[in-house]
């Protein structure tokens, strides 16, 4: 018997200087208006605010369908 590889379970969050496993749109931590699309291998920024901080980037999962 073989258990499932769940591949979904890929770190989804990172720091500035870190590398990104999951493509997708991220937000800063301390900012989250700020959005950024970074592609898995990308090595995550300073957030451009407070002239650039080093900051956790944690992917945004969909938007909430209903408001
Ligand atoms: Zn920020």
């Amino acid at each position: 018997m073989r258990s499932q590889n769940a591949s979904s379970d890929v770190t989804a969050t990172g720091g500035s200087g870190g590398t990104c496993q999951r493509s997708g749109p991220y937000k800063c931590n301390s900012h989250t208006e700020i959005i950024v699309v970074f592609q898995r291998g990308d090595r995550f920024p300073n957030c451009p605010m407070n002239n650039g901080h080093a900051t956790t980037w944690s992917i945004v999962r969909e938007p909430p369908a209903d408001r």
